[in-house]
């Protein structure tokens, strides 16, 4: 008897693994761990990847994900990763997407045919900032000084050699200073350097911290650059507004030239992990943009602009089924027809 009774009572322990709290436990999807590559703390991708890695992980048991970001060198530096597997998305700069595609810059005749777009995000001016001790005016008074041009793996770097370019400077007229731009605003102030270049959202963390000791900064214009948005089609004239930083020396807007921020990722990463990210952002679009003064102005519409590497399909799924695609499709004819 008192073998049946220990039968019956194992029987039912393991009917209630199999069917009972274990079955709920195998009906719960696997959580999945993706990587987003931002930029330094003091820029506006790391927070941004912040808001999105925290809009997924706040229903990660809805979607089985868990996101991280990682602080990085820049676009460049995460365009490298997510074409090596190391990071499942990056934030990147719409002219360094467009050099990695075709192959061009710090990927001459290494095109990368893998790399797809998800969608596109603030915009970035081509920002130089000056101390006002270091008499840099106007941008050819580069000559001599001692400017912090970009890390190598930062978007801003080609920039930094783009406008020096249009103003008919070199590497070698200047002092050039490999700096990331976390350090920028202390070595700034420190009169270490006496200006540095960052292509980035405004307003950011960096330039508040520039703005912000002893020794008084301004920006300076780019606005001489007809030639390069010639000859480049990613560039266009933007200008930043001045209002945002207080202690800035500039009285007047500042004019310059810029390029978008985009999230860029593998084709081989996950169709419906990508699907998810998008829908997730796209969806709660007000919410998103609330999170970031940078995004000031943004349309849902605008997050297909820039856009030069193939969408990936998780992505493309979302925008066709929104209708976004049409939208921005229509909108492009229109301006093709109004030229
Ligand atoms: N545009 C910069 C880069 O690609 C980063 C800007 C930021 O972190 O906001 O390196």
């Amino acid at each position: 008897m008192r073998r049946i009774l220990v039968i019956i009572l194992a029987l039912s322990l393991l009917f209630t693994i199999s069917c009972g709290g274990g079955g709920e436990k195998t009906k719960k999807v696997k959580t999945r761990f993706i990587s987003i590559g931002t930029g330094g703390v003091t820029g506006v991708y790391y927070p941004v990847g912040g808001v999105i890695a925290k809009m997924l992980n706040d229903k990660s048991d809805e979607y089985g994900l868990k996101a991280t970001v990682e602080a990085t060198g820049g676009s460049v530096f995460n365009i490298n990763s997510v074409m090596a597997g190391d990071l499942d998305f990056g934030i990147a700069q719409s002219d360094r997407q467009y050099q990695a595609i075709n192959g061009l810059s710090e990927w001459e005749g290494k095109p990368q045919p893998t790399l797809r777009s998800v969608f596109s995000l603030h915009s970035e001016a081509v920002t130089l900032i000056a101390s006002d001790p270091s008499g840099i005016v106007n941008a050819a008074d580069m000559r001599g000084k001692r400017i912090a041009i970009g890390n190598p793996g930062s978007g801003h770097r080609g920039n930094a050699l783009d406008a020096l370019r249009a103003y008919n400077l070199t590497l070698d007229d200047i002092l050039p200073e490999d700096i990331k731009p976390a350090e920028c605003a202390g070595m700034l102030q420190d009169g270490r350097i006496d200006a540095y270049f960052y292509t980035v959202g405004h307003p950011n963390g960096s330039i508040k911290e520039a703005v912000a000791g002893k020794t008084i900064v301004h920006f300076v214009p780019l606005n001489d650059v007809k030639v390069l948005l010639k000859e480049f089609p990613y560039y266009a004239r933007t200008t930043i507004n001045v209002d945002q930083y207080t202690g800035v020396s500039n009285t007047e807007n500042v004019k310059t030239f810029g390029v978008k921020a985009t999230l860029v990722t593998n084709e081989s990463v996950d169709e419906d992990i990508v699907y998810t990210l998008t829908k997730e952002v796209l969806d709660n679009f007000d919410e998103f943009i609330a999170q970031h003064a940078a995004f000031t102005g943004l349309t849902r519409v605008q997050m297909l602009d820039g856009l030069s590497a193939p969408l990936h399909p998780g992505a493309a799924r979302y925008f066709k089924e929104s209708g976004l695609l049409d939208e921005k499709e229509a909108l492009d004819k229109l301006i093709v027809e109004e030229e």
